[in-house]
Parts: structure tokens; C-alpha cells; sequence
């Protein structure tokens, strides 16, 4: 569901009334180290700790767990996007399976 739910987001929140903090994401003119497309990491953690912190407070129940979910995903979406595919931090750098380099590759 997270994927739907990214996608969706990605096209119509983030191209849309958000554009204002996403574009430097897709405008590499002026490269730092933090752009304010990473405003997101906070954005988008709000609604994951709300969930875990009504779903603690009633039993560990499923909206619990759906805000672990969306935690977890975040946590590998920063892996695979901030780590892998943009080189953020040095690491995860030495691959030479093609996959992988295409991904990387084609990324916009
Ligand atoms: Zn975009
Ligand atoms: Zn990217």
C-alpha cells in the first residue's frame, strides 16, 4: 500500500502544492548536502508517529502497526533512495550488478 500511496503522493502532492519544497530534488543546479525536498523525512514521519502513539495508547492495536509499517518503509525508501541510488553518504557505492546500476541510472 505504501507504494500506491507514494506514488500517488509523489504526482499530485509533492508535482503539486508542495512543488515549492520537492523541486530542488529534480533541479541538481545547486547541490548541498541537504536540499528541502528532505523536509518530507518530517513531513511524512508526523502521520507514522501519530499512529504509533494512539495505537500504544489503545493496546498496541493495528494503527500501531501501520505506523511501523510506514516507518519501516521510509526507513528502506531512505536506504535505496538517499543511500544507494543518490550517493548521499559515501556508502553502498562499490556494486557493479548491472540492475542495480541502471536503477540508479535512470533515476530522475
Ligand atoms: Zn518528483
Ligand atoms: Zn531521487
Amino acid at each position: 500500500m505504501m507504494e500506491g500511496a507514494t506514488w500517488l503522493i509523489h504526482k499530485y502532492v509533492m508535482h503539486g502544492f508542495l512543488w515549492i519544497l520537492h523541486s530542488d530534488h529534480h533541479d541538481h543546479s545547486t547541490e548541498r548536502n541537504l536540499e528541502k525536498n528532505d523536509y518530507f523525512f518530517i513531513i511524512f514521519a508526523i502521520p507514522a508517529i501519530i499512529l504509533m502513539c494512539f495505537g500504544s495508547r489503545q493496546g498496541f492495536n493495528y494503527l500501531f502497526y501501520i505506523g511501523l509499517g510506514v516507518t519501516l518503509y521510509g526507513m528502506a525508501y531512505f536506504f535505496v533512495h538517499d543511500i544507494f541510488i543518490h550517493q548521499r553518504i559515501g556508502f553502498l557505492n562499490k556494486t557493479k550488478n548491472p540492475y542495480l546500476l541502471t536503477i540508479r541510472r535512470t533515476h530522475k
